[in-house]
């Protein structure tokens, strides 16, 4: 177990140091902020969707290792998804960050997140680019912040 956490540690770390779709999108039809204020991420998210499908989802901005990897990862994830997916994924993945890896298989890739749920603070750099995107989704204006006791979240 402990060789597997060592190789979900790898995953995080080379995603956040070069991080995969890391540049603003011209062609993206929704482009959202997302601030994450107890660590300072802030990350934009640009979404470019075609009949309820993700075509293409970049990022760009400065965080945390963990918010970066997991931006990163959620733009592989979720290419080529219905949005409909992409709002079950996240569910999956919440539940993944604050309750741990049991049951999340169908996360894939996603699972290098297990750990975080021992860092309640982290959960917030982990989900910042999926609240970003599923914002984006709704076609939101203003900056979301991934603060869960914001009622707009
Ligand atoms: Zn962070």
């Amino acid at each position: 177990m402990s060789g597997l956490n060592e190789l979900y540690q790898q995953v995080i770390i080379d995603h956040g140091r070069r991080p995969r779709n890391f540049a603003a999108s011209p062609q993206a039809n929704a482009v959202l902020e997302g601030y994450n204020p107890l660590c300072g991420d802030r990350l934009t998210v640009y979404l470019t969707e075609k009949n309820g499908v993700v075509e293409d989802v970049t990022f760009h901005g400065n965080g945390c290792a963990i918010s970066m990897a997991s931006a990163s990862l959620m733009t592989e994830a979720v290419k080529g998804k219905t949005l409909v997916e992409v709002a079950a994924l996240f569910q999956g993945f919440q539940q993944l960050v604050t309750q741990g890896g049991q049951g999340v298989e169908h996360l894939g890739k996603l699972c290098v997140f297990a750990g975080v749920s021992e860092y309640p603070a982290r959960v917030k750099c982990a989900t910042l680019g999926w609240h970003a995107l599923l914002g984006a989704i709704r076609h939101e204006q203003n900056p979301v912040t991934s603060d869960e006791s914001d009622p707009n979240n």
